[in-house]
């Protein structure tokens, strides 16, 4: 009877024998108290003793007395109490997450390492569906889903089924719904499996340790924060491995409006992870892609290249990065553009053979814009497309994608689209979906786009100026737009 009242995940059954133990090595630097300890007291809460070889926390130089002995003395306290070895490393100097948990990694006993940021909620069962994915195959880099502790309630909350980890074109992380390919083959397996996910979030996954020395483990030069989670998921992914995530497995994160420590650099936050993103540039993509990152983003120009040209030569002067170009040639590795076309296919990158540029109406001179809504990372842009004056530089919220299957996106997995369509419907910027409703036909020669399901034309509303609405198809100037390309492969 008990069966019944179980969901599936609980119902499901991970032969101990099978399943290799974990050391769960948590960093941090200057974390609180009470997240700390709440990320400690779960693990132990909710991990047999079995599969849990230690945990391993590596302080980055901390600067907060209360996480010197005061901590060292409740740890002690707690591995008598649970017999579970808590192990303390302290770096004199700060080094930044990437080389902390190299430290930690280092020192593990475990055959499978488990990273956890150190704010976080373990929750019951999460740690057998993660090494049961690793134990099938040693290859699978395994991410739970990650719920989220509320950054001013602490409350738990569970997070949006059914998404996975992609990055825009500034190459940040972001979470995107699955494809829907990805999405058919979930759901047509009898058990709760796993899916893919391009790009991992970073901050929590396991990962069999023999593997991850194999792969490379870290970029040691990459600095502070950032980017590692990118390069981590270029290398599994190009190398032969896979990331998943899987769903049966939930740790809650809290998710901070920024950072709550200081970055060394003097260009804060962006300025460390734009020249951790360089190093990742320069092993991963082809010129095509580098060009278009620095081109999209003057920014990330700025902090790597100050005033030179792009054409420096920078691979001579990043440190030790001739040694992360040889993992990539010692293993075979694919880069970037075969990642797009192989393992994310949903992506809105521009490549060679898709239109990438600037959507003009003729009549009134002016571009399709991404709007520019005001809320979370992930509501950026949804909304009613924009008319605005076209810019001559490249600027990234005047840049559309026009694929061979009918779709005009933009970044952030966006794609034009339009709610109960029908004459007078306005044009939207919507999370792109692979449905009918948001294909769209370019005739060049007509300058008309014409919306697949309907028939219709997108036009400009007649009554409220500059808004953009689907329209019968009628020749005016006022339904003729140019597709003007960008090089975005040049700088
Ligand atoms: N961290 C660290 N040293 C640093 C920066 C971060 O040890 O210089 C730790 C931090 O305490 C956290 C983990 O690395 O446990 C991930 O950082 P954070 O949570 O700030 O990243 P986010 O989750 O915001 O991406
Ligand atoms: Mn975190």
């Amino acid at each position: 009877m008990l069966c019944f009242l179980l969901n599936r995940c609980q119902r499901k059954i991970y032969s101990p024998k099978r399943l290799r133990d974990a050391s769960v090595v948590i960093v941090f630097h200057n974390e609180a108290w009470s997240t700390l300890l709440r990320t400690v007291h779960s693990v132990i809460k909710t991990t047999s003793k079995n599969i849990l070889k230690e945990i391993i926390l590596v302080d980055d130089a901390s600067t907060r007395i209360f996480l010197k002995s005061d901590l060292d003395n409740y740890m002690k306290k707690l591995t008598l109490t649970f017999e579970i070895p808590i192990i303390i490393l302290r770096s004199k100097q700060r080094i930044g997450l990437i080389k902390a948990r190299l430290i930690g990694a280092k020192s593990a006993r475990g055959k499978v390492l488990t990273f956890l940021d150190a704010h976080c909620e373990a929750t019951t069962g999460w740690l057998e569906p993660l090494l049961d994915r690793i134990a099938e195959n040693h290859t699978q880099v395994v991410c739970p889903v990650i719920d989220i502790i509320h950054d001013e309630t602490f409350a738990y909350a569970k997070s949006f089924e059914l998404h996975w980890g992609g990055m825009n074109w500034n190459l940040h992380f972001r979470w995107y719904p699955i494809g829907q390919e990805d999405f058919k083959k979930y759901q047509s397996l009898n058990e709760i499996g796993s899916f893919r996910t391009p790009i991992m979030a970073g901050g929590l996954f396991a990962i069999d340790k023999e593997y991850f020395y194999n792969i490379g483990a870290y970029d040691y030069d990459m600095d502070i924060w950032g980017g590692e989670n990118i390069e981590l998921s270029l290398r599994v992914w190009g190398c032969g491995g896979s990331i998943e995530i899987v769903p049966c497995s939930h740790v809650a994160h809290v998710f901070r409006k920024s950072s709550p420590y200081s970055f060394p650099r003097k260009e804060g936050v962006m300025g460390t992870l734009y020249t951790n993103l360089a190093r990742v540039i320069e092993v991963w993509m082809n010129q095509d892609y580098k060009n278009f990152f620095y081109k999209i983003n003057p920014v990330a120009k700025k902090v790597v290249y100050k005033d030179e040209p792009i054409s420096t030569n920078l691979s001579s002067k990043l440190v030790n990065i001739s040694s992360r170009i040889e993992i990539k040639e010692r293993l075979q590795c694919n880069d970037f553009s075969w990642f797009l076309k192989n393992v994310w296919k949903e992506n809105f990158f521009p490549t060679r053979d898709r239109f990438f540029g600037k959507i003009q109406n003729i009549k009134l001179g002016e571009c399709f814009q991404k709007p520019n809504t005001i809320g979370g990372p992930s509501s950026v842009g949804v909304g009613r497309i924009e008319l605005e004056k076209c810019l001559i530089e490249t600027y990234a919220a005047q840049c559309f994608i026009y694929t061979q299957s009918g779709l005009i996106m933009t970044d952030e997995s966006l794609c034009l689209d339009v709610l109960d369509p029908m004459v007078g419907s306005s044009i939207l910027l919507l999370a792109c979906s692979q449905i009918k409703r948001q294909k769209w036909r370019y005739n060049p020669i007509s300058n008309v786009v014409i919306h697949i399901q309907t028939n219709l034309c997108i036009d400009l509303s007649s009554t409220i100026e500059r808004r953009v609405v689907l329209n019968k198809c009628n020749n005016n100037l006022s339904q003729r737009w140019q597709m003007i390309p960008i090089n975005w492969y040049e700088y």
